[in-house]
């Protein structure tokens, strides 16, 4: 049986995740990486994957079956999404929920006028916390969904330590609270603020002389990124930093409680405890992938999201071996 043909456009963190991925998908092949760089400056994880120019990759055109957009969402992926979905069935992680709406339309066309398929915004969030809160709604009507974050390291927050004067280096990781979680989970459907939900953790290293009251205090009081939250500053080697914090772990829960009647309350859980954010990512993406071939071979074309493929799509089995093994 001919494997699916995927490629990747952008090569960071997600496009290496995808590399992975697909080896692991018996039913896929990687056509190879295209990069705005020079291909002989991105080094892959394998050796013999290929890499081209981007610029050259309409030459590819009937070579790949599913294009998985790695770039960033925040100036990349809305340019390249309505590009190259004009020319290939693609798969992307765009995050920037606010933007979802609009973004989608901006790949509905290219892509319904050129039979392709453009499933957007996949991933964990947005992508599998999406559905899970899709359907905690569906089957509890009655009811709250909370989503928490963490424990994560978050790239914006590392970068907003990094620019106060005297750090040398530092990460920050979102940790959800766990006396929100525990309250959720009890079924009272508390209303929780900003600050009750989530806290911050700082680990941070110090330029030599640096004053580390005034850094620490820095950090706590800096508008929208930790004034709101319960923050929490640790000062540490250099050392400390390279040995321990060289991950990119992240997660979280969404909960829905809902009632069915005057008497019962139940609670639905979907937890996500993430060693490396952008290798599950990559993992989600690598299987929509193959939903996405399917959908194109079903000629049922235009943009969508996770919600709107069935579930048996993502999987490498028949619909007989699904329904033999796992309902
Ligand atoms: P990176 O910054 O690692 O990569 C983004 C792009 O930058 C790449 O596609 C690559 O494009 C370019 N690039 C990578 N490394 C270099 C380098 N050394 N020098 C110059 N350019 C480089 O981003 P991530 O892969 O970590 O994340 C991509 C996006 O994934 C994020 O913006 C985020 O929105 C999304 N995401 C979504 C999640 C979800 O749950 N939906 C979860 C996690 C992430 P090129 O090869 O063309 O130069």
């Amino acid at each position: 049986k001919q494997k699916i043909k995927i490629a990747i456009a952008g090569y960071g963190n997600l496009g290496r995740g995808v590399e992975l991925s697909v080896s692991k998908n018996p039913d896929m092949s990687l056509v190879g990486v295209f990069s705005r760089r020079d291909p002989k400056s991105v080094e892959t994880i394998f050796p013999d994957t290929k890499v081209y120019l981007v610029d050259d990759i309409l030459e590819f055109k009937d070579k790949i079956d599913v294009l998985i957009l790695c770039g960033g969402s925040k100036d990349d992926l809305p340019v390249q999404g309505p590009e190259f979905s004009a020319n290939f069935n693609i798969v992307d992680s765009f995050d920037t929920h606010a933007k979802i709406p609009e973004y989608f339309d901006s790949v509905d066309k290219p892509s319904k006028a050129n039979n392709k398929v453009a499933l957007i915004a996949n991933g964990w969030d947005p992508g599998m916390f999406s559905i899970n809160r899709l359907y905690g709604e569906a089957l509890l009507p009655v009811g709250e969904t909370y989503t928490f974050w963490g424990k994560g390291l978050s790239q914006g927050h590392s970068d907003a330590i990094r620019r106060v004067q005297g750090v040398k280096a530092g990460v920050q990781y979102t940790l959800p609270s766990e006396e929100a979680i525990q309250k959720v989970r009890s079924g009272t459907r508390p209303t929780l603020s900003t600050k009750e939900k989530h806290k911050r953790e700082c680990f941070v290293v110090l330029e030599d002389g640096a004053d580390a009251k005034r850094v620490e205090s820095e950090i706590k009081t800096m508008p929208n990124y930790f004034e709101p939250y319960e923050t929490t500053v640790n000062f540490i080697s250099q050392k400390e930093l390279d040995e321990n914090h060289n991950k990119m772990p992240h997660g979280g829960f969404v909960i829905r409680s809902g009632s069915t009647s005057q008497k019962n309350n139940q609670v639905i859980e979907y937890s996500l405890n993430l060693e490396s954010n952008p290798e599950f990512t990559a993992s989600v993406l690598v299987a929509y992938a193959r939903a996405t071939f399917r959908l194109s071979q079903k000629e049922d074309f235009g943009a969508k999201t996770a919600f709107d493929v069935a579930p048996g799509l993502l999987s490498i089995k028949s619909a007989h071996e699904l329904r033999a093994e796992l309902l």
